[in-house]
This record gives structure tokens, C-alpha cells and sequence, in this order.
């Protein structure tokens, strides 16, 4: 039983059936064929389609992404060549320019990307259309590295000249696959797609090609066991590794520590004391910031409680507010609720927020900040001069405090304290009335500085570094 394709005496190709079976004499030896030949060039016809359209993307005209793992799988599962690597293509913003104008505009923008690349193929360069706005490369046999790296260039050269006018961004993204490890197609893809996230997110910066490496891979599985960890913390009845620490504010007119800030900390055991810097950031990013702002607030104000109990019921407690928080509805409602629940008065809590909102909705932020201010909350910009906004505009704002950064306080070490702006921060604050704290404040030095410039309260080393509950008591008992 045999396919195969024959030339008809006109000329004409056609794909046949062959069904044969042999004669046998008395010995047992073939003595002849005996067959019977059909025309199937009707169903080849067909099931070619079949095959093409499985195989292919139907805007393009490429080869898909089903494609794409077959021929990485049959390369791995055979002998697959020295060289090879994905290269992947990302677009941006195509949804942009639907929106402007219109489907068929973006979709023969897709195409007029295709038929470019497209140039770049040649029998080891294969070009495949995966998603909507992504291609892959799949790139074998080339000599050395410096080939590939040739290559992507010439692509990145290619797209710049496309899409420069249309406004969309793009990035490279490389994974050089490792015959010894006999990766399948979907874990090649997969490490491939995390190299053109990362491609994606840094196109700013004008590095369009971005090579997977180990340090990636780390990097990605550390990311994991984090979100792994933070999903832990927002489970129902405990709070994971999540913990707080307090470092005291200390007012300067009455040499007294009056309050303190609550720093989120994170313990796990795969990855030990996990800084606020590098979970903060992760639970924003995939919206676990919600439960797990409402855990460090409860703890926080659980510990305020705690400090009423041990006799110091005028201590003030700070929380870092992330603009998530604020932005998503019912922020206020449940903060209110907490301090009910723990009778707590709101003239004992502040929020600290950074100049980030400005670069959010930032009139419905501002409305928001009414509610907690005219409940009596504390409001404070945190960082205040490092962010992008003006001095003009926080005067908008419905705040009433100001921490200035612990850069501005470092510099006082490093430049003539004439040379500082504090003191001209500290009294356009005041002409607003808005208190001032400095933060990181880890000299004498810089403390005397900033007394005799008027500011109201110091954070930093100098007063202690961030405490355990029990060292925080242990340190207001001390205080008297
Ligand atoms: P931040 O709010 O500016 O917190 C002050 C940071 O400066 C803390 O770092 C603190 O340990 C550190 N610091 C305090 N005094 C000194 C000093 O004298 N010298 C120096 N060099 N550093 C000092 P930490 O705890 O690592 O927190 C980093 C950031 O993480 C915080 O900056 C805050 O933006 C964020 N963060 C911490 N907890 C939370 C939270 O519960 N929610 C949100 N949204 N963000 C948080
Ligand atoms: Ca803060
Ligand atoms: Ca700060």
C-alpha cells in the first residue's frame, strides 16, 4: 500500500493509491505483482488544504504557532542541528492604532510586518506568526554567535524603518536553545516569552535585543517562589511570612519619639528576609498588593493597640499607602471600619503616599485624600523630590505633611549645608502648613542642621533603625 505523485501522458500531476500483493509459486518465492491503482488526487487535494490551513496563520500567510512546535519538537526528537535559537518579535501598541483607525488599517499594518520580515528567511531561517503581534524566528545551522547577533540587528534595522512612523514600539528577544538539556517545543517557548517580556518592558531604553541567560532564568524563578510566597500572605486565616517592623519619628521641638512608621518585611523560608523594595513592587504588579495592604494596616494598627495596653496611648502610627490602594473603591470604608472595630481615632494614623500619584488619576486620588484628611488622618508625601511633580502642584493636594527624602538629608554630609534646598522646603511647607519630616537621618550633625532650619520631625538611624514590637515598647518604655 503506497501513496505517491505521478506524471500523467498529458502532463498532467496526479497523486495515486497503489494497493499490490505478490504471487507466490509452490516454493514460497514471489512469482509476480498483482495490483490495482486508484486516482486520489481529489482527497490529497484536499487534506493539502487541511494540512496548510493547520499550519498556517490565516492573516499572514505565515506559519503558525501549532507549526512552529512541530518543527521544534521533530528537530529535538531527531537530530537536531549544532546551532539553533528562537528569536521572537514583540509589537506594542498595535490596539492603538485599531482604536485611531480602524481594524483593517492595524491588520495590513500586521502584514506589511510580515512581508518585511519575510525578507530575512532562508532555508535555516524560518518565520513564524504566533500571536497577533508577535513573530518568531526559528533560526539554525549559523556558524558563530556574532551571525545571530548580525542577524537580529539587520531585523531590528528592518522594523525601525516600518514602524518608526507609526509609533509603535518593539523588542527582540533571544533564547539560543541547549540540545544537551532537550528542552520540548513549550518549554523553549516558554523561556523565549519571558525574554521578550523582558524585550517588551525595556524597549525604552532603546535595548531592543534582549539573549536569555541564567541569570534570567534565576531571576524568573526567584520571581516565582516570590509570588508563590505573597499568595501565602493573602491566604484567609494567617498572614504568611508577612510581618511588620516600627521605626520611630522623633519630634524635634519636644525631643520625644510621637510616633511611628510601619515597614512591611517578608520572610520565607526559600528566600530568607525578602526587602519591602522587592515584594512591594510584585504584589502591585499582580494585584496582591489589595489583600496584603490591608494585612500590614491591620497589624499595624493591632500593634497601636498594643502600645494603648502598655501605657502609651498618644503614639502616633504612619502606613505606607501604595496609589493601588487608594484608587480601588472602598479604601476608605474599610480603613474606617478597621479603626471603629479597634476604636481607634483617626488623628492617630497617617498615610504616606509618594509623588507616583501625580501620574495617576490623580483628581480621584484627591478626593479620596479629603475623606481620610477631614476625618482627621495624617497625609504625607513620602519622598517628597524625587518624583517628576512641581512643588506647585502638591500644594493641590490634600495632604498636610511632607517627608523629605533621605537623599536630600545625605547630601548635607557631602555638600555645604548652604547649598541644601531643605530649608527652603521646610519653610514653603510651613507656609502651607504643612509639617515636615525628614527622613534617614543618621547624624548629629544632621540633625542640628535640620533643627535650627525649623524641621518638625526626623526619622532615621540616629533615632534607631527599624524595630521588632518588643524592641519598639522596649524603646518608649526607656523614653519614659
Ligand atoms: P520608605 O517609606 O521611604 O521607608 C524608609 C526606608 O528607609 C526604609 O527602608 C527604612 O528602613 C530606611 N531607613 C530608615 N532610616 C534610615 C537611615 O537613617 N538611613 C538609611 N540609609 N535608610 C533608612 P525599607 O524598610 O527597606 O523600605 C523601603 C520602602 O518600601 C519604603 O520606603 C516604602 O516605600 C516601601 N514600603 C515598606 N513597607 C511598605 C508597605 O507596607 N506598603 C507599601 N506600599 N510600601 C512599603
Ligand atoms: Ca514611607
Ligand atoms: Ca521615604
Amino acid at each position: 500500500r503506497r501513496e505517491y505523485e505521478i506524471i500523467a501522458s498529458d502532463g498532467t500531476r496526479k497523486w495515486v493509491l497503489e494497493l499490490g500483493q505478490g504471487i507466490f509459486n509452490d516454493q514460497g518465492d514471489v512469482e509476480a505483482l498483482e495490483g490495482i491503482i486508484f486516482d486520489i488526487s481529489g482527497r490529497k487535494a484536499i487534506e493539502q488544504k487541511l494540512k496548510h490551513t493547520s499550519e498556517h496563520d490565516r492573516l499572514t500567510g505565515l506559519y503558525n504557532n501549532e507549526y512552529l512546535i512541530n518543527v521544534l519538537d521533530q528537530d529535538t526528537e531527531g537530530e537536531p542541528p549544532a546551532a539553533r535559537a528562537v528569536v521572537s518579535v514583540n509589537l506594542t501598541s498595535i490596539h492603538a492604532l485599531t482604536a485611531q483607525y480602524g481594524l483593517r488599517y492595524s491588520l495590513d499594518l500586521i502584514n506589511a510586518i510580515a512581508v518585511t520580515l519575510e525578507t530575512h528567511c532562508t532555508k535555516d531561517r524560518m518565520l513564524f506568526s504566533t500571536y497577533e503581534n508577535s513573530f518568531i524566528f526559528y533560526v539554525k545551522s549559523y556558524e558563530t554567535i556574532n551571525v545571530l547577533e548580525d542577524f537580529c540587528r539587520a531585523i531590528s534595522d528592518t522594523l525601525k524603518s516600518v514602524l518608526a512612523a507609526e509609533g509603535i514600539a518593539y523588542g527582540i528577544g533571544v533564547y539560543v536553545i541547549d540540545n544537551a538539556k532537550r528542552l520540548d517545543a513549550e518549554q523553549i517557548l516558554k523561556n523565549l516569552m519571558m525574554i521578550s517580556e523582558i524585550a517588551m518592558s525595556n524597549q525604552d531604553r532603546g535595548l531592543q535585543t534582549h539573549y536569555f541567560d541564567e541569570s534570567i532564568e534565576r531571576q524568573i524563578h526567584r520571581d516565582l517562589q516570590l509570588r508563590n510566597e505573597l499568595d501565602n500572605v493573602c491566604a484567609e486565616n494567617h498572614d504568611g511570612g508577612l510581618f511588620l517592623q516600627f521605626q520611630p519619628i522623633f519630634d524635634l521641638p519636644t525631643n520625644r519619639i510621637c510616633g511611628f512608621e510601619a515597614l512591611a518585611r517578608l520572610r520565607s523560608d526559600t528566600l530568607g528576609l525578602v526587602p519591602p523594595l522587592e515584594f512591594i513592587p510584585m504584589a502591585e504588579k499582580t494585584k496582591l498588593i489589595h489583600p496584603i495592604g490591608d494585612k500590614v494596616m491591620l497589624q499595624a494598627l493591632r500593634f497601636l493597640k498594643e502600645l494603648e495596653f502598655q501605657g502609651f496611648p498618644d503614639i502616633c502610627m504612619t502606613i505606607n499607602v501604595s496609589v493601588l490602594q487608594l484608587l480601588q473603591g472602598g479604601f476608605c470604608t474599610s480603613l474606617f471600619e478597621k479603626l471603629q472595630r479597634l476604636d481607634i481615632s483617626p488623628d492617630r494614623i497617617g498615610l504616606e503616599l509618594t509623588e507616583s500619584i501625580f501620574a495617576s488619576d490623580y483628581l480621584e486620588i484627591n478626593r479620596t485624600l479629603a475623606i481620610l484628611k477631614n476625618a482627621g488622618m495624617h497625609i504625607a508625601i513620602d519622598d517628597f523630590g524625587t518624583g517628576y511633580s512641581s512643588l506647585a502642584r502638591e500644594w493641590e493636594l490634600n495632604v498636610d505633611c511632607l517627608k523629605i527624602d533621605k537623599s536630600f538629608v545625605q547630601n548635607l554630609m557631602d555638600f555645604p549645608p548652604e547649598k541644601s534646598i531643605i530649608s527652603d522646603i521646610i519653610s514653603m511647607a510651613h507656609r502651607f502648613d504643612h509639617y515636615v519630616v525628614a527622613e534617614g537621618v543618621e547624624y548629629e550633625s544632621q540633625r542640628d542642621l535640620l533643627k535650627q532650619w525649623g524641621c518638625d520631625k526626623i526619622q532615621g538611624y540616629l533615632i534607631s533603625r527599624p524595630l521588632d514590637p518588643e524592641g519598639a515598647i522596649k524603646l518608649l518604655k526607656e523614653q519614659g
